[in-house]
């Protein structure tokens, strides 16, 4: 067990990143338990604890009377500093256990630019970066969550991934573990991996070989053994009312990027935006019944004391009975002063109609999602949102009181003009303009965050390329030039 000295804790910027003991986190024995796992994401704790993929599995392994699951994240540069200062290795937040004392250590990879993270941390935990340099006694490293659709990149370095939606995958991992360990580790290491092979969604790297073509293109996966599969299925939960939910999420002391609950309305989303991984990954879209989504919230509320809650899903504005959802809700929570939010907003009425009555409690911005400038291009990244839906969207909301409008675009898709780009600043200036012809006054605020796009594997756009970072430059000084009013906020990432 690591000693986290007080010293330590006062020399960082935030503590409570480090020390645990958190309401709900769960603290078992590890002697009494069969098997044991880190669950790690590989940001900030503020990042980490806001995640849902990873509250789901720390609820579905703790469940079980004979595994237990701790988690960490990464730790900020200043403690980073004193770990290595004092040689203290990475540890868990609920027994501060050395990582490489787990059975299991289980990366969320939600996106490419924390995967130095990853390494970063396997490194603070002692633990040998790639998977054909790990020991015996070492942990089994696993990598789950969006990224691992096209993981071969960063393959070398796991032992085996989970794909897809893996809260049933990840306990049948740990059965198969169990049984291994109970008689007797067959095969060391390699024979756990090989019982894997049966597991489906499950991708173990060394029993494969990668394909490149004369130009190092990647071309196929090729199995090493008959019991690999040459194509690997992701996890589906079917049916979302039987899948389990978190019921009791650890609660942070400290803020945190989402401190408030999650209620997964659905998975999935049925529209088709071309840039989107998320929309076709996690395809079909299923929803969980108003009822379930009911108890689950009053469940959600008392044990967790938050007044706070995000109806999360991918477009959670077309849940299929998002109104009278909404309307129940605030009924059962009238008298506890619990608000609730939309993460976004569809572009039309009704949704401004829904924000208004969810804002009863408390008023914030509005945020829609154009993602490009003109109607050519919106057409091409498949978004089916026209000027004309976004002009009528915003007249109601500054009708229904609403003065900050925030829009968020992309910059660099396909086929993308410098007119396009112009047109992002032009739709912001018709927003403004809107507010002037409708209030009479101006005084309306319009935020525009334009970040870079990126394009993602498994979808329509994923053979383009990016942008060159001098191009990005160039267009995002091109549109600041074209924003000359005041009322217009533009925020744009680094190129
Ligand atoms: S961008 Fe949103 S609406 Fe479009 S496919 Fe993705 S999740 Fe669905």
């Amino acid at each position: 067990m690591v000693r986290l000295e007080h010293e330590v804790l006062q020399s960082v910027l935030k503590p409570a990143r480090y020390t645990g003991g958190e309401w709900n986190a769960v603290i078992k024995d590890h002697a009494a338990v069969d098997c044991t796992w880190a669950l790690a994401l590989p940001d900030v704790y503020e990042v980490g604890m806001s995640n849902l993929g990873l509250a789901i599995l720390y609820e579905v392994l703790n469940r079980r009377e004979d595994i237990a699951a701790e988690r960490v994240y990464a730790p900020w540069t200043d403690m980073e500093e004193e770990m290595r200062k004092r040689k203290m290795p990475l540890f868990s937040l609920e027994t501060k256990t050395e990582i490489s004392a787990f059975d299991f250590v289980g990366f969320s990879l939600q996106y490419e630019m924390i995967y130095t993270n990853v390494l970063n941390m396997l490194d603070l935990a002692g633990i040998p970066l790639f998977a054909k340099d790990r020991g015996e006694a070492m942990p089994f490293v696993v990598g789950g969550g969006p990224c691992v659709y096209n993981v071969e990149p960063i393959a070398d370095f796991f032992d085996f991934f989970i794909v897809g939606e893996g809260e049933e995958a990840i306990v049948e991992v740990s059965d198969a573990f169990m049984a291994w360990k109970r008689e007797g580790r067959p095969g060391g290491r390699k024979g756990f991996l090989q019982r894997l092979l049966d597991v489906p969604g499950i991708y173990v790297p060394s029993f494969y070989e990668p394909e490149y073509d004369e130009e190092g293109n990647y071309r196929a996966l090729r199995p090493l053994v008959e019991a690999a599969k040459p194509v690997i299925y992701k996890r589906v939960i079917r049916d979302m009312d039987d899948a389990i939910s978190v019921e009791h999420p650890v609660v942070p002391y400290m803020d945190i990027v989402h401190n408030r609950i999650m209620l997964e309305l659905f998975r999935g989303c049925s529209r088709g935006c071309r840039f989107c991984q998320a929309g076709i990954c996690y395809r079909p879209a299923r929803e969980r019944t108003e009822e379930n989504l009911r108890k689950m919230a009053r469940g959600l509320v008392d044990a967790t004391g938050y007044d706070e809650m995000s109806l999360t899903s991918l477009s959670s504005a077309d849940y299929s009975c998002l109104g009278r959802l909404v309307d129940d809700l605030m009924a059962d929570f009238r008298d506890e002063k619990v608000s609730f939010s939309l993460p976004s907003l569809r572009i039309d009425s009704f949704s401004i109609d829904l924000a208004h009555k969810m804002q009863q409690v408390r008023k914030s911005g509005l945020t829609f999602a154009p993602e490009a400038g003109t109607q050519r291009l919106r057409d091409v990244i498949n978004k089916g949102v026209t000027e004309e839906n976004l002009m009528k969207a915003c007249g109601a909301a500054f009708r229904q009181g609403w003065k900050q409008v925030k829009l968020y675009f992309m910059m660099g898709l396909p086929t993308e003009t410098d007119e396009d780009v112009i047109g992002i600043a032009e739709l912001a200036k018709k927003v403004v303009d809107l507010y002037t012809e409708i209030k009479g006054k101006r005084g309306c605020k319009v935020t525009i965050s334009v970040a870079c796009f990126v394009p993602k594997p498994y979808t329509p756009f994923q053979w383009f390329g990016q942008l060159p970072i001098e191009e990005f430059q160039r267009r995002q000084q091109l549109l600041k030039e074209h924003i000359t009013d005041r009322a217009i906020t533009f925020n744009y990432h680094d190129a």
